[in-house]
């Protein structure tokens, strides 16, 4: 209701957090603020999927292959180790059947490869997924720096981790869409259990784990019970705008066991209008999000 009504300006202020202002060149200087500031690292992603022109499709893959240009360019971010990443979603690319977004999708990794950017194909709902899988691992195999997601709600995860070859980036998530039961989890508990289960079979394989997750206890084990020996090939990611501050000081400090890299994905918009447009959509087909935006806004001004 609230996502379908509120004016522009409202939507917008709830968004302020979690999005970096309103263009690429906010994007970069976010991504650069929390690398000096806080040696954080960066993935940095357009707001933009769910498009139903062809011309969206080709604005995205201009705003794409500018953004690379931009990363492989700027002397801000010259340490190919501290280079932000991208992270694309393929419904960003294609304005009819799923398979057509392979037709920017590869072209695009194979430039940021040549760039030296490296790419993570982000995970959207269950039909993406077989695509998503088989796109990525094909790229990575062909020898681009590309990495995906899965997400432990789903229940064919448990067999999807034994495709993900060894040297792979692995995002692990719980899973941003609704699924349905016959598909899918929808205990939390168990989603999070089995972020920590699948974590340690993809480290035995040699995947690199990038966990996504702001679940502070999860977090906690996950440093403490799964890394232990796998320093190298773990990081943390986290969403722009909801670490607690004091939380992500500690773990990057060590505090909580061993101490891995940190990324914030870090979305940006090229236009305020379409930043909006897909807010609502987000915000409707999750109106939670909506109470995480309150709670964390007045957590956030209680600390102050
Ligand atoms: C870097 C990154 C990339 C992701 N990529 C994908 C992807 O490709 N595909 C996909 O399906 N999902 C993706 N997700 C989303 C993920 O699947 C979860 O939906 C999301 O992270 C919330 O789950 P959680 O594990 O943090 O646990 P939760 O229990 O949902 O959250 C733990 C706590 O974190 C806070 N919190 C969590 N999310 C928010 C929010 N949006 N706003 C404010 N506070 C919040 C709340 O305080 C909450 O109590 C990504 C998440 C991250 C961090």
């Amino acid at each position: 209701m609230l996502a379908r009504f509120a004016p522009g300006p409202v939507v917008r202020w709830f968004a302020r957090p979690y999005v970096a202002g309103g263009s690429m060149d906010d994007g970069l200087e976010v991504a650069h603020d929390r690398l000096a500031r806080f040696g954080a690292l960066a993935t940095l992603d357009l707001l933009g999927e769910g498009v139903d022109e062809e011309a969206q499709v080709l604005e995205n893959v201009s705003t794409y292959r500018t953004l690379i240009d931009r990363l492989a360019t700027d002397p801000r971010f010259e340490d190919r180790a501290t280079r932000p990443s991208i992270s694309l979603k393929p419904s960003a690319f294609t304005d009819g059947p799923r398979e057509k977004a392979f037709e920017h999708i590869k072209p695009l990794v194979e430039h940021a490869s040549a760039q030296g950017v490296a790419v993570t194909i982000d995970m959207e709902d269950h039909p993406w997924t077989d695509l998503t899988l088989d796109w990525s691992i094909g790229l990575f195999e062909a020898g681009h720096d590309v990495g995906t997601v899965l997400q432990t709600r789903l229940n064919r995860t448990a067999g999807d981790l034994e495709r993900i070859p060894a040297g792979m980036r692995l995002r692990l998530v719980i899973g941003i869409y609704p699924e349905d039961a016959a598909i899918a989890v929808t205990a939390k508990p168990v989603m999070k259990e089995r972020l920590l289960d699948y974590a340690r079979l993809l480290l035995a394989r040699g995947v690199r784990v990038e966990l996504g997750t702001h679940d502070e206890h999860t977090l906690e084990r996950f440093l403490r019970d799964v890394v232990p020996g796998h320093e190298d090939a773990c990081e943390i990611q986290m969403l722009l705008g909801v670490p607690r501050r004091p939380f992500a000081k500690r773990l990057m400090a060590g505090e909580y066991g061993a101490i891995v890299p940190f990324r914030l994905y870090v979305p940006f918009p090229t236009s305020w209008d379409d930043a909006t447009a897909y807010l609502r959509r987000r915000m409707r087909e999750s109106p939670s999000v909506m109470w995480l935006v309150l709670r964390n806004l007045f957590r956030a001004r209680k600390a102050r």
